[in-house]
C-alpha cells in the first residue's frame, strides 16, 4: 500500500532536491534534435535556440539518409522483435550491424545491447568472479559503477586519470586471477581523454586487460571517428570497447560490447541484460548501419566536427575565456563560480544559445563551468553567434574584460 507516511517522505526528499537547486527540469522539444531546435516555454510559447548541449557530435539525428534507411528497414523488417535474441529475436541486420561495428572498430565481434547503459551493466559479471579485479577510473560514467556493482570481483578505484594511483592499484592485486583496468575513452564533465598510452603500457606490464567505455568518443575521436584507440594509435590493445548508438551514430539508441571473440561468445551465453532483454528495434539497426556506413565512406563529417571544435575554442580564448586542452568535441568553459555558472547559462538561454551551466555536486566545488557541446552540424555563423553571446554575458557578468 502507498502509505500516506511514504507519500510524506518521497515529497519531502523532492523538497530537498528542489531547495538545493537540484531539481532537474526537462525542456521540450518541438523539433528534432538538430544545430537549431525549437523549445515549448512554461508559459506556451516557442523559444528557438542554437543547440550545444546534445550529444549530437556528427549532426546525424535529423539525417534524412538514416531515417530514409530505418524508415526502409522498418518497412522491410517490421516494427520490431517482440522477443530476446536467443529465442527468436534475431534477424540478419542485427548480424550485419554486430560485424560493421567489428569492422569499424578492428574487433573480432560485437554484441549488441538495448542501450550502453545495459552493455555496461551486463560485461563484467560473466567475465570476472571474486578472484578478479576491477581497477576503475574514479570519474567512470555511473553504468560502469553499477555494472561493477553486480559482479563478484573486487573493486579498485584510482584517482581521475592518476596514473601513478593506477599502478599502486595493479601493485596491491598481484594475486588476482584476472585484472580488469576500466576508463571511459572521453570522460564527459571536462571533455578530457583517457592517457590511454600509459594505461596499455601499465596493463602490459602487470598483465592486466583493459576495457574502454567509448560513449563520447566513438564517432568523435580520430581522424575516421573509431574513438579513443584511433586517436592515439592503439587500435587492437585494447580488450573490450563497450559504446552507444546513442550519440554521435545517430542519437536513437542501443549499445554494444565489441572485442576479443571468447569474450563476446561468453557475453552471448551469460550477459543478463542481453539475455532477457528485448532485441534492438529493426529500424535502429538499419539506421545505425546507415551511420556507420557514412562515417566509412568520407571523413567530411568528422572533418567538419574537428573544424569546428578547434575555431570554437580558438575563438573564445580570444575572447578571454579560460578554456581547457581537450582535444574531444566536449569543452568546458572554466567560470568556478557556481552561481555565475547557472546565470551565464540562462542568459545565454536568452540571447539563443542553449548551453548547460554545472555546478556542484555534478562537478567539484569551485569548478563550476559552462559546458559547450560542439556538432559537425553547427554552421561557422552559429558558432560566431555563440561567441559574441558568449562574449556579452561574459562582459555583463565581469568574467571577462
Ligand atoms: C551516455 C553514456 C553511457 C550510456 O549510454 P546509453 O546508450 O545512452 O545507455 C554509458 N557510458 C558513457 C561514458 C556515456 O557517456
Amino acid at each position: 500500500m502507498f502509505s500516506q507516511e511514504m507519500q510524506e517522505e518521497l515529497r519531502a526528499s523532492l523538497q530537498e532536491i528542489e531547495s538545493q537547486g537540484l531539481m532537474k527540469n526537462e525542456r521540450v522539444l518541438s523539433t528534432p534534435q538538430g544545430a537549431k531546435i525549437r523549445t515549448l516555454k512554461t508559459d506556451g510559447t516557442m523559444h528557438t535556440s542554437i543547440n550545444f548541449c546534445a550529444n549530437n557530435y556528427l549532426g546525424l539525428a535529423d539525417s534524412t539518409e538514416i531515417i530514409q534507411a530505418a524508415s526502409d528497414t522498418m518497412r522491410a523488417r517490421g516494427y520490431g522483435l517482440s522477443s530476446v535474441r536467443f529465442i527468436c529475436g534475431t534477424q540478419d541486420i542485427h548480424k550485419e550491424l554486430e560485424a560493421q561495428v567489428s569492422e569499424f572498430l578492428g574487433t573480432d565481434d560485437t554484441i549488441l545491447y538495448a542501450a550502453c547503459f545495459d552493455a555496461n551493466g551486463g560485461v563484467f559479471e560473466p567475465l570476472l568472479g571474486a578472484e578478479d579485479a576491477i581497477i576503475s577510473d574514479a570519474l567512470n560514467h555511473a553504468s560502469i559503477i553499477d555494472g561493477v556493482r553486480l559482479c563478484k570481483a573486487t573493486r579498485f578505484r584510482y584517482e581521475h586519470s592518476d596514473m601513478e594511483d593506477l599502478e599502486r592499484c595493479l601493485l596491491e592485486t598481484p594475486d588476482a586471477r584476472y585484472r580488469l583496468i576500466c576508463t571511459d575513452g572521453v570522460f564527459s564533465m571536462d571533455g578530457d581523454i583517457a592517457k590511454l598510452p600509459e594505461i596499455c603500457k601499465l596493463a602490459e606490464q602487470y598483465n592486466a586487460l583493459v576495457m574502454v567505455d567509448e560513449c563520447h568518443a566513438t564517432g568523435v575521436l580520430g581522424a575516421t571517428g573509431r574513438g579513443t584507440a584511433e586517436h592515439f594509435g592503439l587500435e587492437g590493445r585494447v580488450d573490450i570497447i563497450t559504446t552507444t548508438f546513442g550519440k554521435a551514430l545517430g542519437g536513437a539508441s542501443g549499445g554494444c560490447v565489441s572485442g576479443r571473440r571468447e569474450i563476446i561468445a561468453l557475453l552471448r551465453q551469460r550477459s543478463r541484460p542481453y539475455l532477457f532483454s528485448n532485441t534492438l528495434a529493426p529500424a535502429v539497426a538499419g539506421g545505425t548501419l546507415k551511420a556507420l556506413e557514412l562515417l566509412s565512406g568520407s571523413s567530411k563529417l568528422i572533418g567538419r566536427l574537428h573544424e569546428n571544435t578547434r575555431y570554437f575554442k580558438e575563438q573564445m580564448k580570444a575572447a578571454g575565456f579560460e578554456i581547457p586542452d581537450t582535444a574531444s568535441a566536449i569543452v568546458p568553459v572554466m567560470l568556478y563560480d557556481e552561481k555565475l555558472a547557472l546565470k551565464a547559462a540562462d542568459m545565454l538561454l536568452e540571447e539563443g544559445i542553449y548551453v548547460i551551466g554545472f555546478a556542484y555536486p555534478v562537478v567539484p566545488k569551485g569548478k563550476a563551468r559552462i559546458r559547450v557541446q560542439l556538432s559537425a552540424a553547427h554552421t561557422h555563423d552559429q558558432l560566431d553567434h555563440a561567441v559574441s553571446a558568449f562574449s556579452q554575458v561574459g562582459r555583463e557578468l565581469g568574467v571577462i574584460q
